[in-house]
């Protein structure tokens, strides 16, 4: 982070001095009492569990440069007169004021991505593209939401030329704040799934959600869909001001790829249409999916004015987001796929996909509780369940938890047989079960929501080898 003074920060967030010099410099903020380092600035926020304030005494002692506090919370005795504290009203609300100020200071393109499913995979596929012409800061991993993006706006550097950033969301407003905040040029809406269907209530309202991410567009601006999105689709450019880019498989939009070959866990490769231009891509990492978020990735880097080779070149040679379909081989010859980071049906339905086209002896399904579904879990588990028997041939599967259990009834009632099939209740119960089946040669998926933790039964399989 670029310095700033403890009265840039009174400023901004119209706060108040009670302690300490104004013209001292802030090199960096954190929420993170055990993570806090000389000269930063200490954000308490108030959270389910913790409230960051009563950590402020041990914060100062590691020699924090400031604090921002709560008026209500403050407590005298725990600060020396060396000390920077400015009182705020809120500091969650502080936060998001002050990160905005520190962007201001830099005049650079910002891309945001939202979307259902995908969000990770195309910000960090954005990543590579746009890295091969400019010096690009994105957000770690998934820090995407209302504290893990102004967390990442404070590393913005003076040498940075453009931020792609990843917006998430659980219900109204939420893209809405992280857009104000940052203020995209250019933005991209990768699908509308059934994520958060339970706050939202329907996909009409997922997608009237996400497109909150257009709100603060200005002259020039763009949105980037997915043109094979039954919802997206729905999407008509003569009702916008800003112009809508398309790309997809199955239409005449103004990305198309074409001649797709599926190779199965060594990737893809297709033909690219921007009218009448033609272009061959490959792609590394598995699954049709990921032709969509290569097809977003090539608009932006386009938009962006990256060559054509270098984004061929990119997008070759990207490996992949961490724990989104990880293929790796464990020395006993299992090969796992590691896609544990988090679940929702699309999302299970294109790992499926991937573990179908897996060159194995058997293909194993270990599949866990897709949270956050509200009413639609019973029938959103079942599709789930349908599709491993519709569409793929799968040799077994292992649901974990009580919601995952519907998926064992879709597969049931689809013709799979009782056999193929184990119930557990926890990564406890499912590590026991793969002990006994996995053998060499097989190809073992393992997926489920962030909740469920399911990369404890992939540390298992690895460790056992
Ligand atoms: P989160 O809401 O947890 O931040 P996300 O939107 O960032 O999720 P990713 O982490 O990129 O999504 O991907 C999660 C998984 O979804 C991947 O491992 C893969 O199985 C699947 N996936 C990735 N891209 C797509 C896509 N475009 N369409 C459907 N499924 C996808
Ligand atoms: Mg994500």
């Amino acid at each position: 982070m670029a310095a700033l003074t403890v009265k840039e920060i009174v400023q901004a967030t119209k706060g108040e001095l009670i302690k300490g010099d104004q013209e001292a410099l802030i090199h960096g903020v954190t929420i993170d009492s055990r993570k806090v380092k000389s000269g930063e600035l200490f954000i308490p926020l108030v959270g389910e569990r913790f409230d960051g304030h009563s950590f402020i005494g041990e914060v100062l002692l590691h020699g924090a440069g400031g604090i921002l506090c709560d008026r209500s919370k403050y407590e005298a005795e725990t600060i020396d007169e060396e000390q920077c504290v400015i009182l705020v009203d809120d500091t969650l609300k502080a936060m998001h004021i002050l990160a905005k100020y520190y962007m201001s200071k830099f005049d650079i393109p910002v891309i945001g991505v939202t979307g259902s499913t995908g969000k990770t995979s195309t910000k960090d596929m954005i990543y590579a593209v746009l890295s091969k012409k400019y010096n690009v800061l994105r957000n770690q991993g998934n820090f995407n939401n209302h504290i893990g993006l102004p967390l990442t706006m404070f590393q913005m550097e003076k040498d940075h030329e453009v931020a792609v950033f990843e917006m998430g969301m659980s219900g109204f407003g939420e893209i809405d704040l992280l857009a104000e905040l940052v203020r995209p040029k250019i933005a991209v809406i990768s699908n509308i799934g059934l994520s958060h269907i339970e706050h939202l209530g329907s996909q009409e309202n997922i997608m009237k959600a996400k497109m909150e991410i257009t709100n603060y567009f200005q002259k020039g601006s763009r949105l980037i869909v997915n043109g094979d999105d039954a919802y997206l689709a729905k999407l008509q450019q003569k009702e916008f001001e800003f112009n809508i880019i398309y790309i997809g498989v199955y239409g005449r939009y103004n990305y198309i790829a074409e001649n797709i070959q599926d190779l199965g866990e060594y990737g893809s490769q297709f033909d690219l249409w921007i009218g009448s231009r033609n272009y061959s891509f490959k792609l590394k990492v598995p699954g049709k999916h990921n032709i969509y978020n290569a097809l977003m990735a090539i608009a932006i880097g386009v938009e962006m004015d990256v060559e054509m080779s270098f984004i061929q070149e990119a997008l070759e040679e990207f490996g992949g987001s961490k724990m989104r379909l990880n293929i790796m081989m464990t020395k006993e010859g299992i090969k796992i796929i590691n896609d544990a980071y988090n679940a929702s049906p699309d999302s299970m339905v294109s790992a499926i996909s991937v573990l179908d086209k897996m060159i194995a002896n058997r293909k194993i399904a270990c599949l866990g509780d897709m949270l956050e579904m509200g009413e639609y879990t019973e029938r959103g588990h079942y599709q789930v369940g349908a599709e491993i028997m519709n569409r793929q041939k799968i040799d077994m599967l292992v649901t974990v938890g009580s919601s995952a259990q519907h998926i064992a009834k879709g597969a049931k009632e689809h013709g799979f047989n009782e056999e193929q099939i184990f119930l557990c209740q926890d990564n406890h119960e499912a590590i026991e079960i793969l002990k006994g089946i996995l053998k060499h040669g097989d190809a073992v998926l393992i997926k489920g929501s962030r909740g469920m933790k399911m990369e404890e039964i992939v540390e298992y399989i690895q460790e056992r080898s």
